[in-house]
């Protein structure tokens, strides 16, 4: 089995992305802690650098690239967000970029990943493989795949979002944490067994794609058709080799939300805190606010996972 990542790993990125990186504010909410009788902080993921924590991993993980493996360049697959931190992770540090998307992934995802210069290669998620499309375009072309989670790398930048929550607000009770491959999750899980061994550490998905539910609780990772869901970033159909361990060691519970808690969520963002969250990055306040009787008088960490989502269809869902 590979060495699955570790703290030290996470701490070593966070040293790699300072300068390339936002550190991210934290948000609090007068309205949110008199719904929940609680204290609950929100780490802005959707404020990062292209506007997802995905930048982390990326960036972290092409900064490691070789001088030969840096000329030939990345090829990544993926539905939105991972793109687009590859893109741009890629211009920063110098190199050529191939992004593998699905037709149907959101405009304002394909523009800006084309915006930072990735050149896009379109598939059909609901009936072609990415993962093997990617696997070619790496072998004839000499490119390094960076997969979106199931990357030692990748992990490791993922979790320096919650090791900068820990470093500023203490350790808390519990974390909330979107879950699609895991690489959020499994990342922040090093962060907070590290930094709030007691905090009680939970992953969200959307209820039509609950496969990492099913995983964690049969003990072995299981396969799903690709979800119908809003939370497009979490559209994944199975957890990741080294995620899924994480997971299982590190984590307290999967819980799921349906796209309407989603959306609800997503109002509040807009109406209470002034701030646009993909329906994706939803999933964590969403799973909180279900199980807020239960939350009392703690400290509450919810991870918002990122902002990328078109404005006429930000509209019509609020509508
Ligand atoms: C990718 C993504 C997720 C899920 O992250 P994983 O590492 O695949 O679990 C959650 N929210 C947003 C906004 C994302 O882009």
């Amino acid at each position: 089995m590979s060495l699955l990542p570790t703290y030290d790993d996470v701490v070593q990125a966070a040293a790699r992305i300072a300068g390339a990186a936002n550190h991210t504010p934290v948000l609090t909410s007068r309205t949110a802690n008199e719904e929940f009788g609680a204290e609950v902080f929100f780490k802005c993921e959707n404020m990062q650098r292209m506007g997802a924590f995905k930048f982390r991993g990326a960036y972290n993980a092409l900064s490691r690239f070789s001088p030969e493996q840096r000329r030939a360049g990345v090829v990544a697959f993926s539905s939105g967000n991972h793109a687009q931190a590859v893109a741009l992770s890629a211009r920063l540090l110098g190199m050529p970029a191939t992004i593998i998307m699905p037709h149907d992934a959101p405009a304002a995802k394909v523009a800006a990943t084309q915006g930072y210069g990735g050149k896009v290669v379109f598939y059909d998620r609901y009936t072609e493989d990415r993962e093997a499309i990617g696997r070619a375009l790496a072998e004839k072309d000499g490119l390094t795949l960076v997969p979106p989670y199931d990357h030692p790398d990748v992990i490791a930048g993922q979790g320096t979002a919650a090791k900068e929550l820990f470093e500023e607000t203490g350790p808390l009770d519990a974390f909330f944490v979107c879950l699609g491959g895991g690489g959020l999750l499994s990342g922040s899980a090093l962060s907070t067994r590290a930094l709030a061994p007691d905090c009680s550490l939970y992953g969200v998905e959307p209820e039509a794609g609950n496969d990492g539910q099913q995983s964690f609780r049969k003990g072995e990772i299981v396969h799903i058709d690709t979800p119908k869901t809003i939370a497009d970033g979490a559209q994944t159909q199975h957890l990741g080799k080294l995620t899924f361990p994480i997971i299982q060691r590190d984590v307290d519970d999967i819980l799921t939300v349906s796209d309407d808690e989603l959306v609800a969520c997503m109002r509040f963002f807009a109406e209470r805190m002034k701030i646009v969250v993909e329906p994706t990055g939803c999933l964590g306040f969403a799973a909180a606010r279900k199980m807020k009787d239960s939350l009392k008088g703690k400290r509450i960490g919810i991870l918002v996972s990122g902002g990328n989502i078109d404005l006429p269809r930000f509209a019509s869902l609020m509508g």
